[in-house]
């Protein structure tokens, strides 16, 4: 426990720091945190989490966790006032918005990369969540601050954020293997509510099938929803979990999709079990956005505590949605004067896959051509996942630019590439010169000859996809 005068001491100076970060330089948001956490000690956070008189929720995965954190505090800001962050690694991220903003629930964005720059574990204890939603687990990055993330440790991290759970409820995606495990592992402790797809209508090609979470053999899947996700068995018993929350049908046209839902949940805050069954028209807004959708519907539907409102709220947000809600840097096909260019980021196989798909319905089968910017050293599994997406495309062209520091690295990926596509082009084009690399990819996608153009890999999200984003719209 925290004495008083300590925390009171802290509060105090954070909340002062909330009005200096406001109005001076520096970064607002994380300071305030720091400052209340550098008088009060970590032992002061759970005293100031209790503020939120229903609790905070934080949302974790590889992909889609800004996307569902937007959406969800669309849906839940039409109830209660909510306390909110996006984007955060860290702690004090979480507490500057503790200290900076009022309402009785806290929806946080929280992601982990590895054991030793997270402290998934110790953020569950000190913030004490109601709620810990999952999105999807995948190969990401495996290289941060230089050193190697093995995914077991990745996956670990993950996992950590609600282990230690003892109250609240688990919304977790029961079409990832990895994230059903999860929730599987949480039933005995906390309501643990599942959603997915269980529609034929969605079906996705080849052999994604990965390796059982729980006892490392090959599972058998009966239906592939989007690369991993689907429906599986193993033989030691582990399967997909039946979904509270599943999209049964979805019409697609070109200019909106129709998409029913039905839910069957356990709402936390009521402690009641809640149906609705709800029909939606969206922007064709992409395959990995239906579940963004329903893993924001899920959790929405699980923390409201104005139960009567979930069919308006969710009708109400999802009919009135438009594209904005996708964040800066994420894949965007732009007209530019009939020529189609697909741009944005996809700096791991499943976020590449997810941007070709989309391009895909623009292309057709005409020529397209592929201007990949590659991973780091160390990142040769991030490569092996994009290249059978770069090949899938079939591309008439390719032109490789490293997506990351490593020129050298690049040029080694581009010589892999070479073998397959002989005219490929290579453009060494340094990181440290960021508005050089800036201008020319622009140039590129710009000057192709090709009227469809896909521009994606890896890439700072906002230093260089959104920028170029920028240039490319605005001339
Ligand atoms: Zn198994």
């Amino acid at each position: 426990m925290v004495g008083i005068v300590k925390f009171n001491m802290a509060k105090l100076s954070g909340k002062a720091a909330c009005q200096l970060a406001k109005y001076g330089p520096g970064s607002g948001g994380t300071y305030p945190g720091h400052v209340f956490t550098k008088i009060g000690g970590q032992e002061s956070i759970p005293k100031l989490a209790d503020d939120l008189k229903l609790g905070s929720v934080l949302i974790t995965g590889t992909n889609g966790k800004t996307t569902t954190t937007t959406l969800l505090i669309k849906l839940m800001s039409k109830d209660i006032q909510i306390r909110r962050s996006y984007e955060n690694n860290i702690l004090n991220s979480i507490v500057t918005a503790l200290l900076s903003q009022k309402g009785d629930l806290g929806i946080f964005e929280y992601g982990i990369r590895d054991l030793s720059h997270g402290i998934p574990d110790t953020v569950q204890k000190l913030i004490n969540p109601i709620g810990v939603v999952y999105t999807t687990i995948s190969q990401e990055h495996t290289q941060v601050a230089g050193v190697k993330n093995p995914f077991e440790d990745y996956y670990k991290a993950k996992k950590l954020l609600s282990e230690g759970m003892k109250k609240g409820t688990v919304v977790t995606n029961c079409d990832d293997p990895r994230t059903a495990l999860i929730g599987l592992n949480k039933q005995s402790d906390v309501k643990v509510n599942y959603y997915g797809i269980e529609t034929d209508v969605i079906e996705d090609i080849g052999d994604n099938s990965i390796e059982c979470p729980k006892c490392g053999k090959k599972l058998d899947y009966s239906h592939f929803y989007l690369n991993h996700r689907g429906v599986y068995t193993c033989g030691c018993g582990f399967k997909r979990p039946d979904a509270n929350v599943k999209l049964t049908d979805i019409e697609f046209g070109s200019n909106s999709w129709n998409l029913t839902i039905e839910g069957d949940l356990f709402n936390y805050t009521v402690s009641k079990n809640i149906k609705f069954n709800i029909k939606l028209t969206v922007p064709p807004f992409g395959f990995h956005n239906i579940y963004n959708t329903l893993a924001s519907i899920t959790a929405y539907a699980t923390f409201t505590p104005k139960v009567e409102n979930i069919e308006t709220t969710i009708k109400d947000v999802f009919n009135n949605l438009d594209m904005s809600f996708i964040p800066p840097g994420r894949f965007e096909v732009v007209d530019i004067g009939g020529k189609f260019v697909g741009l944005g980021q996809g700096d791991n196989g499943d976020a590449l896959k997810i941007n070709a798909m989309f391009m895909k319905q623009f292309v057709k089968d005409e020529p397209l051509e592929f201007i990949y910017t590659t991973p780091d050293e160390n990142e040769e599994e991030i490569f092996e996942d994009h290249y059978e997406v770069v090949k899938s495309m079939n591309p008439a062209h390719v032109i490789v630019v490293p997506g990351r520091r490593s020129i050298e690295k690049a040029e080694e990926y581009y010589n892999i590439i070479k073998e397959d596509f002989p005219d490929a082009e290579f453009y060494p084009l340094s990181y440290d010169e960021m508005k050089v690399r800036i201008e020319k990819l622009n140039e590129l996608a710009r000057n192709s000859e090709y009227k469809y153009v896909i521009m994606t890999g890896c890439g700072e999200e906002q230093a260089m996809w959104e920028e170029i984003k920028k240039k490319m719209i605005s001339r």
